[in-house]
């Protein structure tokens, strides 16, 4: 006779995500907590945005949409980016947060045996979803400084090398990606014919100046590469991580096939928080961002006086070295029981010597949870 655990699949059970749950067992038991461990804001949904959503319930927008999404806010999206990428982008698909968009681009091109290809660190969705898909996740080692090196990257290629997935800003590291960096990301997908899928969703968080002390706009594959499947969401930028808002926009072939996938599985992105991200668009999120660079620095500059540590320009986490002759595991640890809640490297990297902080939390909590970890080293 079988027992429950006897039904799961192999699919499933391939999914190792021990590394975060272990993380999640020992928080459970703080009380309070210093807590450097959340991906997503510490401000509200702007309340434009949150008026929205209540009048577009009150107002029946309360059924399905459209597979696709609504027209206003496709149309509203494909202006603003083909304005920014200089090209029309084409169609833009309304997903169920970025990771819809993640988990329909991968099941739309990946066979079994199909490799992607994404830096060390990774966001870790790639890694399951990859698995989930029946292809395979190469990850190539961006240590010690986090950047695309296209001699690491080719040496990754093999004949069953079919998409190079980048996520600039990237989730944990905070690092953006060079102009130069994603030229040379683009000469490698071109010469092995590889699809782009490019991980933007935090594209409005970003710090770096160049000479005139201007921030400028994302470097981004999409501007050049048309083999590009863009991937941008609202969860991040308008603080909407429980409205599963995101959008994918790319070769129409592949959007299609997202579309009719998405049609037997999400069915729709959120209908009333559409409408309501239509007028969040509004927004300038400008004080948000310089908000966040402030943490930024504050995170910076408290952390390298005691560790080593990439200077990010970008998102919201900062990536620093565990002390020499501890694993990022065991000073997580010691962290832990000192009240300040980080994640380990190793939930987000083949290695386990580093550990992610999220400076989304009040600069003071921020200072203070630095302080610690400062103390602990
Ligand atoms: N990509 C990256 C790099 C992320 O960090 C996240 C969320 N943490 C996602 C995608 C998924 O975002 P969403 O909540 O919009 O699904």
């Amino acid at each position: 006779m079988r027992c429950p655990a006897d039904y799961i699949s192999q699919r499933a059970n391939a999914v190792d995500a021990s590394g975060i749950r272990k993380v999640f067992d020992l928080a459970a038991k703080m009380k309070d907590p210093i807590n450097l461990s959340i991906g997503l804001p510490d401000f509200d949904v702007p309340d434009i945005a949150k008026n929205a959503a209540i009048e577009a319930i009150r107002s029946g927008h309360n059924r399905y949409t459209q597979t696709q999404g609504i027209a206003p806010l496709r149309e509203r999206l494909r202006a603003q980016l083909t304005g920014e990428i200089g090209r029309d982008v084409g169609e833009v698909l309304i997903t169920s947060g970025v990771s819809g968009g993640l988990f329909l681009s991968i099941l739309s091109t990946i066979n079994p045996g199909d490799e992607a290809i994404f830096l060390d660190p990774y966001f870790v969705m790639y890694k399951h979803l990859l698995t989930l898909a029946g292809g395979k996740a190469v990850m190539v080692d961006s240590y010690p400084d986090f950047r695309f090196r296209a001699e690491r990257v080719e040496k990754a290629i093999t004949p069953n090398s079919k998409l190079l997935i980048l996520n600039s800003p990237s989730n944990p590291t905070g690092v953006v990606m060079s102009d130069i960096e994603v030229k040379a990301a683009i000469e490698i997908a071109r010469r092995h014919d590889l699809l782009l899928i490019s991980d933007e969703i935090y594209e409005p968080f970003l710090y770096g100046k160049d000479a005139q002390g201007d921030v400028g706009g994302l470097p981004s594959p999409m501007k050049t590469y048309d083999k590009t499947i863009l991937l941008r969401g609202f969860s991040k930028s308008h603080a909407m991580t429980g409205w599963r808002l995101g959008y994918a926009a790319g070769p129409e072939p592949i959007i299609s096939q997202m579309t009719k996938l998405q049609q037997y599985t999400y069915v729709c992105a959120p209908s009333a928080m559409q409408y309501a991200a239509l007028k969040a668009m509004d927004v300038p999120m400008k004080g948000a961002v310089d908000a966040y660079r402030t943490k930024r620095d504050i995170a910076f500059s408290t952390l390298s006086k005691k560790f080593e540590v990439v200077e990010p320009t970008g998102a919201f986490y900062i990536f620093p070295k565990a002390p020499a002759g501890i694993n990022a595991t065991d000073f997580v640890a010691k962290a832990i029981a000192n009240n300040v809640l980080v994640i380990p490297g190793n939930v987000f990297s083949e290695r386990d010597t580093h550990f992610r902080i999220s400076y989304a939390t009040t600069d003071e909590r921020l200072r203070q949870g630095c302080e610690i970890l400062c103390s602990l080293a």
